[in-house]
């Protein structure tokens, strides 16, 4: 493992000091590890780390990685692998073997992964095997539905981390529930996903591949659906799809940006689609989205904090969500498969509620405070 000393000045810190650099390995592979590690990267190259990027190459469509790497000027990624489209066991696999020898030959003082994809736990196996200390940012977080492949990762991935960086007081006592290893360090941050809202919400821009802007001046509902539990089963996807075909019917129009695995499941299954569609979007456009909208409608993870931080309602198409605080304060409320209430009722009561006005996930300033946490770990 090598270590460099050199001198810098970090703004806000009272002199100039001289510090050991640090060099970290950063592992992405799915969009939304692209929007987390854009404010990541940034705090580290402000801060003075020197960041290595590998992309898995898990999300490969154009509109799935290559977007955000221009829109959030990412760094360019040292290698790309190429585990697109395998499944989850071969992608993993793979990962692992071509990750090894990348990381022996940058020798990283840490390997650092986000979330619970499967790049996440590949990243993290292959850090552990060149025997790599691995930071976790995003620890702790648990649905705790055992059927879930992310479910999975994170906890694989909790275990085998050195550093844990958290979002919320819940993934505190998940990981002290689960115990915590005499090797490990847990640091509540708040969420990365708060600091990229901060940092991009001003460039949010319409982007033509949305469609006309005519419909998005109305009270629209923006849905977004990709889980496995709700497309990976006909039936499943069918009730999901008649539900909001339903709420476009009745007056609120929908609008979705059609994950590539949901449309195929889509496809395959010959569902029905009767309200708007487009190919999935870029972030920028998907933060004018959001603060366009009446309402979000989403099993995604990140959009249901957005839509809070963005000062929207938003309803979970889930049985269960990891962010449980914003369950608890009634910014979101639940919407699992069979329930009673139909989508359409559910929607017109949210509308009707105000937006509670707590902050559950940190400041905003979650990736500085990563890259503060590891210069002094290096000092
Ligand atoms: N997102 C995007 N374009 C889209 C749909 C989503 O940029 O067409 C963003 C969304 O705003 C959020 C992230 O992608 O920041 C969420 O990713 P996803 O839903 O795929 O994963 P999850 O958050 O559930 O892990």
């Amino acid at each position: 493992m090598s270590r460099t000393r050199r001198c810098i000045r970090i703004s806000g810190w009272k002199s100039t000091r001289c510090i050991v650099s640090v060099r970290i390995l950063t592992i992405v592979g799915a969009r939304p590890q692209f929007i987390k590690s854009a404010t990541v990267s940034r705090a580290f190259k402000n801060i003075g780390i020197q960041e290595f990027v590998v992309h898995t190459g898990q999300h490969y469509d154009p509109e799935m990685s290559a977007v955000f790497f221009e829109e959030l000027d990412l760094p360019k990624p040292h290698a790309i692998l190429e585990s697109g489209g395998l499944q989850r066991d071969a992608m993993i696999d793979k990962i692992v073997a071509d990750l090894r020898p990348i990381i022996a030959e940058i020798g990283p003082q840490y390997v650092l992964v986000f979330g619970d994809t499967n790049s996440t736990l590949a990243g993290a196996l292959a850090a552990v095997q060149e025997g790599i200390p691995i930071i976790h940012v995003e620890a702790g977080l648990r649905s705790f539905n055992d059927e879930m492949p992310e479910e999975w990762n994170r906890i694989q991935t909790d275990q085998l981390s050195h550093i844990l960086f958290t979002p919320s007081a819940a993934a505190d006592e998940n990981i002290e529930d689960e115990g915590i290893l005499p090797y490990q360090r847990v640091v509540n941050v708040g969420d990365t996903m708060f600091d990229a809202v901060q940092m991009f919400s001003l460039f949010a821009r319409h982007h033509e591949a949305m469609g006309v802007l005519e419909w998005f001046q109305k009270p629209f509902a923006l849905a977004t659906l990709h889980r496995m539990e709700n497309v990976k089963h006909p039936e499943r996807l069918k009730e999901r799809i008649a539900s909001l075909n339903e709420l476009h019917q009745q007056g609120i129009p929908v609008w979705m940006p059609l994950h590539p695995s949901t449309r195929n499941e889509v496809e395959k299954a010959g569902v029905e689609i009767k309200f708007i569609t487009s190919p999935p979007v870029g972030y920028l456009g998907m933060l004018w989205a959001i603060q366009q909208c009446a309402i979000v409608i989403t099993d995604s993870g990140g959009l249901q904090k957005e839509a809070y931080f963005l000062g929207k309602h938003c309803i979970t198409l889930r049985n269960e969500t990891e962010w449980v605080e914003l369950v608890d304060i009634g910014a979101n409320v639940l919407h699992p498969l069979g329930a009673t209430e139909p989508l359409v009722q559910k929607v017109r009561r949210m509308l009707k509620q105000p937006l509670p006005e707590e902050t559950p996930y940190g400041s905003g300033d979650a990736a500085l405070q990563i890259a503060q946490f590891l210069i002094e770990q290096g000092n």
